[in-house]
């Protein structure tokens, strides 16, 4: 007897995910394309990176664009809006996920480090989620294609909760995130938008490769993860298409940690 086929969450839906060239975004995108969502592939420079991620998901069989746009310029988030549209009429799901370290100890930070990270990661989540919430009003609800009229899943961190010594511009805009995330979900819930973030604890991308460079460095960042694992893009893939999905449907304002346990204070397993 054949296996009967596995309908698809998200058939029928736009997704753009910003960032979508590398790590995170790009194990979203070819996550939310497998599930049958059309991906805009958004990137800033790395036009390589996204054209190979477009490729991927075409040869797996779904359906994706690269789009350019730094999301901290807001002619540029504009444009790339205008974009989707014309190519696809509208859009369903924006993952934010663009984001950048630029680390110093506290005393030698300087503004242009502090103005940068909170430029891309806090900035560029708020002129990407105010155009797709414009968006969906605009278009209104289509229940045929999701119970919700958009979604917005918000790439955060374990850092909106857990303090950062010598990353504090990089910690304050993942707690900035937070509430981004919360007021727009209490906000944009009449309009039945929902908003939700994402907090990966440590996962294997080009942002943390100094952090597990050496197998000591690997070995004592670890000692963090009482799951005993570093996540994979794919780990986070998951979440996002559960959270885009009708399966989500009751789920606004929260942040869904997928850490292997990174948030547990596992510091304190042994009486502390
Ligand atoms: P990454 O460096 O591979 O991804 C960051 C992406 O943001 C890249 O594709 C980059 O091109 C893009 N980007 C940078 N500046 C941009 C701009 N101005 N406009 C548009 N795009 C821009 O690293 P990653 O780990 O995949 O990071 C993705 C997200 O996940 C970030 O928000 C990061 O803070 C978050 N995160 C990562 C980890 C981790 O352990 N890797 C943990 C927690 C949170």
């Amino acid at each position: 007897m054949a296996t009967p086929a596995i309908p698809q969450r998200l058939t029928n839906q736009i997704a753009l995910v910003t960032g979508g060239s590398s790590g995170i975004g790009a194990g979203v995108a070819l996550a939310l394309a497998a599930e049958g969502a059309t991906v805009f592939v958004n990137y800033s420079h790395s036009a390589d990176g996204a054209a190979a991620v477009v490729k991927e998901i075409e040869q797996a069989g779904g359906k994706a664009f690269a789009v350019q746009a730094d999301v901290s310029k807001e002619q540029q988030v504009l444009a790339m809006f205008e974009q989707i549209r014309k190519q696809c009429g509208t859009l369903h799901i924006l993952v934010n996920n663009s984001g950048i370290q630029d680390d110093a100890p506290f005393l030698e930070m300087t503004l242009e480090q502090w103005e940068n990270v909170m430029g891309v990661n806090l900035t560029g989540q708020f002129l990407c989620a105010r155009e797709a919430a414009r968006e969906f009003v605009r278009r209104g609800p289509q229940p045929e294609i999701s119970r919700a009229t958009g979604k917005i899943i918000c790439m955060s961190s374990v850092h909106e909760v857990i303090p950062w010594a010598g990353h504090v511009n990089y910690a304050v805009s993942k707690g900035g995130i937070m509430q981004l995330m919360k007021s727009m979900a209490q906000e944009l819930a009449p309009q039945r938008i929902r908003v939700n973030s994402i907090g990966p604890g440590a996962i294997a991308t080009p942002i943390n490769r100094e952090a597990r460079d050496t197998p000591e460095e690997e070995k004592s960042l670890l000692t963090l993860i009482p799951y005993g694992r570093i996540g994979e893009p794919a780990d986070i893939g998951k979440v996002a298409v559960w959270l885009a999905s009708d399966e989500s449907d009751y789920v606004t304002g929260t942040t869904l940690f997928a850490d292997g346990g990174m948030t547990l204070y596992p510091g304190f397993a042994d009486n502390g």
